[in-house]
């Protein structure tokens, strides 16, 4: 006999249990893994927790059909009104926010103070959003022509197709939904499938809330898998943005398709970040920000600390101090408060850890600490756990994985004399997402953001503080082959409007630009 599949509190709690596409009585002898369905499975255990439906091409082109008309209605609310919407939903996240995260820790394996600290990301965007939404601001300009105005103004856009990755399955989503919301459009969103059942919580809150005000299709998901669903959106001119999360790989696809439409594409993609220590640095302050970055999300952040590049009077110092911090590192259930590393989110993670690993050792590289998998026994018996993993590169720094950016704890040492040289090997790899300077002189700070791009070539630079753990209000994206993309604060709103210049004649005679007479 088949023991009854254990059904999760939190998806009691969240109500995903009475959701019509998650499916809650599965059994352990059963997989449900077909074509239009997907096990989600606790990356701490293995174990399954629900299995959810997917979306078909006849049910993704209902949807899309449902946003464009919902996209024709919600774009005439004036935008303050449409930011009232943001700030209720805002308000609802916020009743739910130590159950939500919890459901983001237990579905994706971030420890339970990220998974909370993810759904505030999106509080904090929607408050951000609200006060957006009363400063859509173009601008005016002086015409050359007597009796002439000019001016900008910025118009809603469309449905906008949200691709998220696993590793932030509420907040990528929060940062594109409620921007674009206020900005007038309709939100069709494609989660991973490694994280759908967070997906379904977020969303059935917002869509609740927008149907409460008249609004039913304005935030809508769609669940399947990328040959169906992804590239069927990637290639929808329905789509005039599709803004895409994930790795370069994803990124250099999607991106390809959606220029070959001429759509407009926003592209948050992988990064290889580094943080440069300086002798003179305040190194314990450098100690714990190296240690968040590198172990924090089990290394699953876009922004994880990758490689240190450590001044060579201080490295070997510094470094006994690190594999000290790291062999201290609680590994095990991230639900568990006391826990500070959670599981890699697969087994196929788990896999590609091991291989960087033997790849930098084969390399020439030195394992300080870590480098295999880690069992921390009890409930998480089956679960993708591995240990927070030190490598030093050889004297030459010669060390070609490095070069590429493994999802996994891993953090690779690197030495310098200069900080030329430091500047130069951190922006020596293909990805420009973040980058961090500890120093104690402003000159090495300056040089470091040098005004005229000859320091960090990275979209985030930090001083005295490490690469990952983004705040809301300003612009995050990187360069190069984290392909350019900007979400969040500051002016990113844009990316969701499209830009309209105006010039009216409120004279009675034709006067032509660049004094062309035309008679
Ligand atoms: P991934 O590239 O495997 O998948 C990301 C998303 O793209 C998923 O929803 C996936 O289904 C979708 N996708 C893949 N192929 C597609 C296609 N052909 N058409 C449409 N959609 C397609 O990435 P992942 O493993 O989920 O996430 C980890 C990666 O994401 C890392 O590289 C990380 O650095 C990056 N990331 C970047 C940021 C950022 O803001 N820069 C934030 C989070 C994660």
């Amino acid at each position: 006999m088949t023991q009854a599949h254990t059904i999760h509190p939190l998806l009691e709690s969240l109500d995903l249990v009475n959701h019509p596409r998650v499916v809650t009585d599965i059994r352990g002898d059963e997989t449900h893994e077909s074509d239009n369905m997907v096990v989600v499975r606790a990356p701490a255990t293995n174990q399954p927790i629900a299995a959810v439906t997917l979306d078909s091409a006849e049910s993704y082109e209902d949807i899309t059909i449902r946003s464009v008309e919902a996209f024709k209605k919600w774009c005439t609310v004036p935008a303050p009104a449409r930011g009232d919407l943001v700030r209720r939903i805002g308000n609802a996240y916020r009743e739910v926010l130590e159950d939500l995260g919890s459901l983001v820790s237990l579905e994706m394996g971030k420890i339970k103070a990220e998974g909370i600290g993810e759904v505030q990301e999106t509080i904090d965007i929607a408050d951000f959003a609200v006060g957006q939404s009363r400063m859509l601001y173009g601008k005016t300009m002086p015409s050359e022509r007597p009796l002439h105005a000019m001016k900008e103004q910025w118009l809603p856009l469309g449905p906008v197709g949200i691709i998220t990755a696993f590793n932030f399955p509420n907040a990528v989503w929060g940062w594109n939904a409620m921007l674009a919301a206020v900005c007038g459009d309709s939100c069709v969103w494609k989660p991973s499938l490694l994280a759908p059942l967070t997906a379904i919580a977020t969303n059935t809150i917002a869509q609740r809330i927008a149907e409460e005000a008249g609004h039913p299709d304005l935030f809508q998901l769609v669940i399947g898998t990328d040959d169906v669903v992804g590239e069927t959106m990637i290639h929808d001119k329905r789509y005039p943005l599709i803004s895409a999360t994930g790795s370069c790989r994803m990124g250099r696809h999607v991106g390809a398709a959606v220029a070959q439409r001429l759509g407009k594409c926003l592209l948050e993609l992988g990064g290889n970040n580094a943080v440069i220590i300086e002798p003179d640095a305040n190194l314990d302050l450098a100690l714990k920000s190296t240690v968040f970055g590198s172990v924090g999300t089990a290394g699953q952040r876009c922004t994880t600390s990758r490689r240190l590049i450590i001044h060579e009077s201080i490295a070997d110092d510094f470094v006994a101090k690190l594999v000290k911090a790291y062999e201290t590192v609680r590994i095990g259930d991230p639900l568990d408060e006391t826990v500070l590393m959670g599981p890699l989110r697969t087994e196929g993670s788990v896999e590609q850890y091991e291989s960087a690993v033997a790849q930098a050792k084969a390399q020439g590289g030195e394992l300080l600490t870590g480098g295999e998998r880690h069992n921390p026994g009890g409930d998480c018996e089956g679960g993708n756990f591995v240990k927070p993993t030190i490598i030093r590169a050889p004297k030459d720094n010669n060390l070609p994985i490095a070069l590429e950016e493994t999802f996994a704890p891993i953090l690779y040492v690197f030495t310098y004399t200069n900080l030329e040289d430091a500047i130069d090997m951190q922006n020596n790899v293909d990805q420009g997402l973040s980058s961090a300077i500890f120093t104690g002189a402003s000159a090495s700070a300056e040089r470091f953001l040098s005004p005229t791009g000859a320091g960090s070539d990275c979209g985030i630079a930090n001083v005295n503080l490490g690469t990952s753990g983004a705040e809301i209000g300003g612009a995050f994206g990187g360069e190069k082959d984290t392909g350019g993309g900007r979400e969040s604060g500051s002016d990113s709103w844009k990316s969701y409007m499209r830009r309209q210049t105006c010039t009216i004649n409120h004279g009675s005679e034709l006067t032509l630009a660049q004094g062309i007479r035309f008679e």
